[in-house]
């Protein structure tokens, strides 16, 4: 694992509501009884504190544009980080959003654009547990500590606080968890030796790290181990009652290899394929201009 501050990239979950449910989603979106949606006072917050980390601040869902604060919230992002390049969107770009595509032009020097609409994104199970797989637990923690989405990508700060890897900030928030660290400055220069008992508790029950097959993000269908399915049902899972999770059984994965684009690398034509989402916005940019002038960000 690597620390905080060499990140490239922090995120702030504003919701966990998402106009899908792709399968293995690292947000369990369809899992939550109920979605939050960040308050907009625990957003400047969180920029307040990454105002000096050296990396880029994301905005993430779920759905980030389905906040009905979504642009307060991303004015005071560019009113706080000054450099368009280190100010990031994560969204599907839903329809019935484009009046935002003036404020995501201007505010957003780095747009992720997937609106998950090809049978070719490949999704890590995260449900399945690492400690009902890895029997040994040297070899366990060995893999957790090589962990691919802590060490590509994020850390992340949610309604319950700021933590070390935004998977284990998902889980919180899906299993009810203690939260996080207290979203202050400095929070984020934190090294692997203090990850402390957000790692003990959530890593065990998570898969990321283990190699295990793949499955598509259109099949809307999760991984789970035996363990992680009575989580589920203990918290009431609509998506498990609902039949959508599946026991894993293939077995470990050959040619496991992550890297940071892991994701999309199967998608053939993926410039063309961010090209059409972003066209959305392209389209819809002058329909309504955002009053950034008039706002009050200090
Ligand atoms: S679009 Fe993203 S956040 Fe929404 S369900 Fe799919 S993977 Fe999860
Ligand atoms: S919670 Fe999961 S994704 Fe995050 S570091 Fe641990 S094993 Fe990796």
């Amino acid at each position: 694992m690597r620390p905080l501050y060499e990140m490239e990239i922090i995120q702030i979950d504003i919701t966990n509501s998402c106009i899908k449910q792709c399968s293995n989603c690292t947000r369990f979106c369809g899992h939550h009884r109920k979605n939050f949606f960040m308050v907009l006072e625990t957003f400047k917050k969180a920029v307040d504190s990454l105002v000096d980390f050296p990396g880029m601040v994301g905005m993430i869902g779920g759905e980030p544009l389905l906040h009905p604060e979504f642009e307060e919230m991303a004015w005071y992002l560019e009113g706080r980080i000054q450099d368009q390049e280190r100010r990031g969107l994560w969204s599907t770009i839903p329809e019935n959003k484009m009046k935002y595509a003036a404020t995501i032009k201007r505010v957003f020097g780095n747009l992720y654009l997937n609106d998950h609409a090809v049978n070719t994104i490949l999704h890590q199970p995260i449900l399945v547990a690492a400690q009902e797989m890895v029997m040994d637990r040297e070899k366990m923690w060995e893999f957790i500590d090589s962990c691919w989405v802590q060490t590509m990508w994020s850390a992340s700060i949610t309604p319950k606080g700021a933590f070390f890897c935004e998977v284990a900030a998902a889980m919180d928030m899906l299993f009810d968890g203690p939260g996080g660290w207290p979203i202050e400055p400095d929070w984020w220069k934190r090294s692997p030796n203090q990850f402390g008992y957000q790692k003990e508790l959530w890593c065990p029950i998570c898969g990321c790290a283990i190699p295990l097959q793949r499955r598509p993000s259109v099949d809307c269908m999760d991984d789970v181990s035996p363990g992680n399915l009575v989580r589920l049902k203990r918290i009431d899972s609509p998506r498990a009652t609902r039949g959508r999770c599946h026991i894993y059984d293939r077995g470990f994965a050959a040619n496991w290899n992550p890297d940071p684009n892991w994701y999309m690398s199967n998608v053939e034509e993926e410039s063309e394929y961010r090209k059409r989402i972003a066209e959305k916005l392209q389209d819809n940019e002058d329909q309504e201009q955002t009053p950034y002038e008039q706002q009050q960000f200090l």
